[in-house]
């Protein structure tokens, strides 16, 4: 019988990373080699239960369920769009809802994953940030969606590329974000080199200077959307806490490795900040910068006040940076139609999980 999620008190495994948990084996008598058989059969195998491990004894697999838990997001929904996104909608252990998507061959194969339950940022044009901030994932949460995505898509073993662009602000929740990629990392475990990852923030400075020491370093990308401080106040509201020219400077400190680029994003809003004036700025501002700009013409959406401007001039906008020699490309929305695209991950209030039902009627 399954243990109550509530009751249940042993260790959740998923949230430790191979030395902690070799150490945890380690004070228990269990012999530190079959902390990195565990992490092979979830890494590498796709397995969420002890009883799958079999080339543990069965003695071993029933000592190890007796200490410690394996969580894997069980997944309420899914949603395929026609380009083949899926999204999926995926209930944790406490019955909070979270989405990743996953989208095919962009070239490669992407996971989209979520560091937060809602958003703490606020973005004037993203939807999960109308949430609010509800809690921060866990390690183990963060990973378990990697998990759960490379099972269903069935890529267990197979090469794919992981961005922390689904609900939430990475660099707000740093330790388990940083945590999760470590186990993600790991050459026991699903060994996902780090420059398969993708790391999108706003730019919570004290975060980015941190991550700039970091031994595992994803490639990074910053949502810069707007070239004056004014301007990025309005639509970005950390920036009032970290503005622009101090995100531009720690960028231009931060260690890019030799053939690689900083990403900025860039949402394009109509008559917003999509001018030949803010081209020009763009170009200005990221002077100095090894860097390539993505822009993402807005994913419009009910309660979001802003617009997608016309093709003319988003292409007006991208040959300015390409004319000035900056290096750009325009984001091709991918399930718009399943509402998972950029800045469209919502879980909506009134959408209870029967956990949460449950929750609420003990
Ligand atoms: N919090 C992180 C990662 C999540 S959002 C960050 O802000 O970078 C991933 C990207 O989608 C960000 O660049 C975000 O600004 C962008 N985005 C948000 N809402 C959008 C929308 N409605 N249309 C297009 N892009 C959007």
């Amino acid at each position: 019988m399954p243990i109550d999620a509530m009751t249940d008190t042993r260790r959740e495994l998923t949230d430790l990373e191979r030395p902690a948990l070799e150490q945890a084996f380690a004070d228990d008598g269990v012999p530190v080699f079959h902390a990195r058989q565990v992490f092979g059969w979830l890494g590498r195998r796709g397995a969420a239960a002890f009883a799958e491990m079999t080339d543990l004894s069965r003695d071993l697999r029933t000592q190890l369920d007796a200490a410690y838990r394996i969580a894997t997001p069980r997944i309420a929904r899914r949603d395929t769009s026609v380009d083949g996104t899926t999204k999926f909608l995926l209930e944790l252990g406490d019955g909070k809802l979270i989405e990743s998507v996953f989208i095919p061959d962009t070239p490669a194969q992407t996971f989209c994953v979520s560091t937060q339950v809602g958003c703490a940022m606020r973005c004037a044009f993203c939807l999960t940030g109308k949430m609010g901030m509800v809690r921060n994932l866990t390690p183990g949460e963060i990973v378990g969606q990697v998990r759960v995505l490379a099972r269903e898509t069935g890529l267990v073993g197979q090469a794919f590329n992981v961005v922390l662009m689904g609900m939430g602000e990475p660099l707000h929740n740093y330790d388990a974000t940083m945590s999760a990629l470590r186990i993600l990392g790991d050459e026991h475990g699903m060994a996902l080199p780090a420059r398969r990852v993708t790391l999108s923030t706003v730019g919570v400075l004290p975060a980015l200077e941190r991550l700039a020491g970091e031994a595992y370093m994803p490639n990074l990308a910053i949502s810069l959307h707007a070239t004056t401080e004014d301007q990025r106040d309005a639509l970005v509201p950390v920036n009032r806490k970290y503005g622009l020219r101090d995100l531009i400077e720690a960028c231009k400190r931060f260690p890019v490795k030799k053939r690689d680029r900083i990403t900025f994003e860039y949402v394009l809003l109509d008559e917003v900040n999509d001018t030949p004036a803010d081209a020009r700025r763009l170009v200005r501002l990221l002077d100095g910068i090894r860097a390539k700009v993505n822009l993402l013409p807005l994913n419009e959406a009910a309660g979001i006040e802003f617009a997608r401007p016309a093709d003319d001039r988003i292409d007006t906008f991208a040959r300015i940076l390409a004319d000035k020699g900056v290096i750009v490309s325009v984001r091709k929305s991918r399930g718009r139609d399943i509402r998972a695209a950029c800045g469209q991950l919502l879980v909506e209030g009134a959408q209870r999980s029967p956990a949460q039902r449950l929750a609420q009627r003990l």
